[in-house]
C-alpha cells in the first residue's frame, strides 16, 4: 500500500517535507476482514487542524475514502463491494470495520459520496437549515461559498427563497456563484467587506453561515440583524496561525443583537440523519435545483498539492484525489 505519514508536526502552513509517502506492506486477511482499494480520496480542511490538535508523527494522515473491496473473509461485505470508510491517505487497508454507509447514489458518480452527498454536503445541509432556520425573505451569507460546504449552503438558501450573498477568493468563482442563482457575489480578497456588506445587505444579515472565522467574521458581526442567527461550521482563516489573535471580542455584539451562535461537528451532531439528508441532497441535484463541482487531482502521490490547494484556495467544490 501507499500510505501518507506524518514526518513532521505542521507550523503555520503545512510544508511537503512534514508528509512523506510510504510503501506498507500488509497483512494476510483474518476472519471478518477484508482488503480494500481506495477509488477517491477526500481533501478536508479538518485535516490540518487535527494534525496540530490530535496527531503524532508517524501517524497516517486521516482522511474518508470511497474503496472497493478486493479481498474480502467478511461475508457481509464481498469482493466488488463500493464502501466509504475513513482508512486515512492510503491505497490499500486491510479492515474489518467500515465507518460510514454507502449512500443511495443513483445516477450520481462514486466521488459526489465524498462531496455534495457525502459529509460536506450533510454540513451545508443540517448546520444551516437547523441552525440558521431560514425562512423566506431573510438574508443569508456565506463564506467560501464556492467551496464544498458552501457551494451547498448558498444553493439550499436560495431554495429557501432567501436573498444570499457568497464570498469566494477569485473572480472565476464568483462567476460560477451568479450562475447558481446568488443574488450577490464577492471576491473578499479584492472588496472593501464593509462596503460590500452596505450594498448586498442594507438592513442586515438574518442568517450568517461561517466558514472562515477572524477578522471576516468580525467584520460581519457588525452587519447581522437583532436576533440574527449564526452557523459555525469552519476557521479556514486560522488554521495555519502559529498563534492565537488578540483582539476584539464578539461577545458584546453577540449580546447587544442577541444574535444565536452555534458550532458543531456535523459527524458529532447529525450522523444519525444522514440518509434523510443524503435522499435530499440526490433529489434536489436529479431535479436541478442542486448543482456541484468537483477538482479532481489524478493519483495519491498529489495528494499533498491537493491539500495545500484548500489554503491557496486553487480547488472548486470538492477536492478530490482519485486513485
Ligand atoms: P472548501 O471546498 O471550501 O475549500 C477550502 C476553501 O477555503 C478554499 O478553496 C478557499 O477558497 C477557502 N479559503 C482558504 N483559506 C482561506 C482564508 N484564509 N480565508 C477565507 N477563505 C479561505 O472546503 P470545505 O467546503 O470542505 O470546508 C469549508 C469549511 O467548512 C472549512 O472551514 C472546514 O473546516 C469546514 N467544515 C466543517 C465541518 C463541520 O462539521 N463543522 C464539515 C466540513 C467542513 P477561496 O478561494 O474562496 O478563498
Amino acid at each position: 500500500a501507499k500510505v501518507w505519514k506524518i514526518k513532521a508536526m505542521f507550523h503555520g502552513e503545512p510544508k511537503e517535507d512534514d508528509l512523506e509517502l510510504v510503501e506498507e506492506d500488509l497483512p494476510d486477511l483474518k476472519e471478518g476482514e477484508m482488503l480494500i482499494k481506495a477509488l477517491y480520496l477526500s481533501v478536508d480542511p479538518y485535516t490540518r487542524p487535527f494534525v496540530s490538535d490530535r496527531a503524532k508523527v508517524g501517524d497516517t494522515m486521516i482522511g474518508e475514502q470511497i474503496a472497493r473491496v478486493i479481498e474480502s473473509k467478511n461475508s457481509q461485505h464481498p469482493v466488488g463491494t463500493i464502501v466509504r470508510t475513513h482508512a486515512g491517505w492510503r491505497t490499500h487497508t486491510v479492515t474489518s470495520k467500515l465507518t460510514r454507509h454507502m449512500p443511495e447514489l443513483g445516477d450520481l458518480p462514486l466521488s459526489t459520496a465524498l462531496g455534495v452527498v457525502g459529509m460536506p454536503g450533510m454540513a451545508g445541509y443540517f448546520g444551516f437549515l437547523e441552525l440558521c432556520k431560514p425562512t423566506e425573505g431573510e438574508t443569508v451569507l456565506v463564506n467560501t461559498a464556492s467551496g464544498a460546504v458552501g457551494s451547498v449552503v448558498g444553493q439550499i438558501a436560495k431554495i429557501k427563497k432567501c436573498k444570499v450573498i457568497g464570498f469566494a477568493g477569485t473572480e472565476e468563482k464568483c462567476q460560477w456563484l451568479r450562475e447558481l442563482g446568488f443574488d450577490y457575489a464577492y471576491n473578499y480578497k479584492t472588496v472593501k467587506l464593509h462596503e460590500a456588506l452596505k450594498e448586498a445587505a442594507p438592513e442586515g444579515i438574518d442568517c450568517y453561515f461561517d466558514n472562515v472565522g477572524g477578522e471576516f467574521t468580525t467584520t460581519v458581526l457588525e452587519h447581522m440583524k437583532t436576533f440574527g442567527r449564526i452557523s459555525v461550521c469552519g476557521t479556514i482563516s486560522g488554521y495555519n496561525a502559529t498563534e492565537q489573535p488578540k483582539g476584539i471580542s464578539p461577545f458584546p455584539t453577540i449580546l447587544f443583537k442577541q444574535l444565536s451562535v452555534q458550532g458543531f461537528i456535523i459527524s458529532g451532531k447529525w450522523l444519525d440523519r444522514y440518509p434523510e439528508g443524503e435522499k435530499q441532497m440526490a433529489q434536489w441535484i436529479k431535479e436541478g435545483k442542486i448543482k456541484y463541482r468537483e477538482t479532481v487531482t489524478e493519483g495519491i502521490e498529489n495528494m499533498y498539492t491537493a491539500f495545500q490547494g484548500l489554503f491557496k484556495g486553487t480547488n472548486i467544490g470538492k477536492a478530490i484525489i482519485k486513485c
